[in-house]
C-alpha cells in the first residue's frame, strides 16, 4: 500500500484500562467516537472501547450515531451537539441519548418519542463557562424539572463542558475550579426539588489528568484515549499522582518510497524551489501529501524515520507526494516504508506543532482515501 493509517487497536484497549485504573472501578467511561473517532474510524474504536470496558460512547452528529447503531452497537450513544429539529425522528429511530440546553428542545423530543411509544434518555446540558451549548446554570432547575415531568423522557444524566482543563497555567486551574464548583451548585439545586440529577459528567482528557474533583460519575476523555497527553500531570502542582498515566498513539501514520534519485548541488526539489541542495545528495520520493493529511505548513519542518533512521522532508509538501532527504550514502531502498507519525516515530503532537496547530486536527484530517489498517495483534 502507497500509504496507510494502521490503528493499533490493542493500544487503544491499554489506554481505556488505563483511564479506568486511574479513576477508579465505580466510575465510568464514556468514549467520544465523534469526527469518525478523531480519524481512526468511529465503529471499530467503539467495539474496541467497550470490550476494553467502556461504558457508553458519544458522537457528534446523528448520522454519527446512526452508523454505530448500523454497525451492531447496543451500548448508549450520547449526541454531543445539537441536531437539526428535522433529525428529531433520526434520534428517536436510533435512540441516542441527546445532550438537552433548552425546554424547546425537551418538548420537541417528547412529542416525537411519544409518538413513537418510547421513553428516551437524555441528559442535561449545563453551560458553566465554556460558552457553547448548555443552558445557563440558574435556569437548570427549571430545565431539569421540565424534562422530569415529560412523560416520554427519561431524565438520565447531567453534563458540562470544560474550557481549559488540560491547561496547567494557574488561572486557568482556578477557571476550571469555579466551572466544577458552579456545576456543583446546579446539581445541588437539581436535587432540592426532588430531581435525581443521573449520570453526572464533566471531565474531558485534560480534567482526568488535572482535575479529579472533576471526575464525578463518568469521564469524557478523547484525545487521550487515541494515545495523547496533552498535559504532564507530574510536572503540575496539581499532580495527581506519581503514578504516572502512560498511552501510546494508537494511529501510525505510514507511507513508503515510491522512487529514489540522485541530487546534484545546486539543484531544487518541488513546488517554489524552496529547497535548494546544497551538497550531492539523493532524494526519497514519499507517497504521502496534504490530501492524505501530512499538514502542508510542515514543509521544512517534519520529517519520517525510514528503517529506524530519521530523514528530514525537504521543500514543498505536495498534495499526493513529499520528499526526503537521504544523504549523499544510504541504506534506504525503494518500497522501503516511511512512518510519518506513531510507531517508531514521533507522535502527532510534535507534527501538529511544526504545522502550527493542534494533535487533534492532524489525526482527523487523514483523508478517508488513506486506508485504515486494523492491527488487532494485542486485542
Ligand atoms: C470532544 C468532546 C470531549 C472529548 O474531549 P477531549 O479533549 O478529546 O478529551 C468531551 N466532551 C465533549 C462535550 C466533547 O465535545
Amino acid at each position: 500500500m502507497r500509504v496507510k493509517a494502521i490503528i493499533h487497536l490493542g493500544y487503544f484497549m491499554e489506554n481505556v484500562r488505563a483511564v479506568q485504573k486511574r479513576i477508579g472501578s465505580e466510575r465510568r467511561i464514556c468514549i467520544p467516537v465523534k469526527a469518525d473517532g478523531y480519524g481512526h474510524g468511529a465503529l471499530q474504536i467503539a467495539k474496541a472501547g467497550l470490550d476494553a470496558g467502556a461504558f457508553c460512547l458519544a458522537v457528534a452528529g446523528v448520522d454519527e450515531g446512526k452508523e454505530l447503531r448500523d454497525g451492531g452497537i447496543k451500548a448508549p450513544v450520547l449526541l454531543l451537539s445539537q441536531p437539526h429539529p428535522e433529525e428529531i425522528p433520526s434520534v428517536i429511530r436510533e435512540f441516542l441519548t441527546p445532550l438537552v440546553s433548552d425546554c424547546d428542545f425537551a418538548q420537541a423530543l417528547n412529542a416525537e418519542a411519544m409518538a413513537a411509544g418510547i421513553k428516551l434518555p437524555v441528559h442535561l446540558k449545563i453551560d458553566t463557562g465554556m460558552g457553547r451549548m448548555g443552558c445557563r446554570t440558574e435556569d437548570a432547575p427549571g430545565i431539569a424539572g421540565f424534562i422530569a415531568n415529560s412523560p416520554a423522557l427519561e431524565y438520565a444524566g447531567t453534563a458540562t463542558h470544560l474550557a481549559a482543563a488540560e491547561s496547567a497555567a494557574k488561572d486557568d486551574i482556578v477557571y476550571t475550579g469555579r466551572q466544577i464548583e458552579c456545576f456543583r451548585k446546579a446539581l445541588e439545586d437539581i436535587r432540592k426539588q426532588g430531581v435525581d440529577p443521573g449520570i453526572v459528567h464533566a471531565a474531558n482528557s485534560g480534567a482526568v489528568l488535572l482535575h479529579p474533583e472533576a471526575w464525578f460519575d463518568m469521564v469524557r476523555p478523547g484525545i487521550l484515549l487515541y494515545g495523547y497527553k496533552q498535559v504532564n500531570e507530574e510536572e503540575t502542582a496539581q499532580g495527581i499522582s506519581n503514578d504516572p498515566l502512560n498511552v501510546k498513539p494508537v494511529m501510525e501514520l505510514q507511507t513508503c518510497v515510491v522512487f529514489i534519485k540522485k541530487v546534484k548541488k545546486g539543484e531544487s526539489l518541488s513546488y517554489g524551489r524552496t529547497w535548494t541542495a546544497v551538497n550531492d545528495t539523493t532524494a526519497a520520493i514519499l507517497s504521502i501529501g496534504y490530501a492524505d493529511g501530512l499538514p502542508r505548513l510542515a514543509s521544512g519542518k517534519w520529517q519520517a524515520v525510514i528503517r529506524g533512521k530519521t530523514y528530514p522532508l525537504v521543500g514543498r509538501i505536495c498534495m499526493d507526494m513529499c520528499i526526503a532527504d537521504l544523504g549523499p550514502e544510504t541504506e534506504v531502498r525503494r518500497w522501503d516504508d516511511a512512518v510519518i507519525f506513531g510507531g517508531c516515530a514521533q507522535g502527532a503532537s510534535a507534527l501538529a506543532e511544526s504545522a502550527g496547530t493542534v494533535h487533534y486536527e492532524v489525526i482527523c484530517n487523514v483523508n478517508k482515501r488513506v486506508p485504515r489498517i486494523y492491527d488487532v495483534s494485542s486485542r
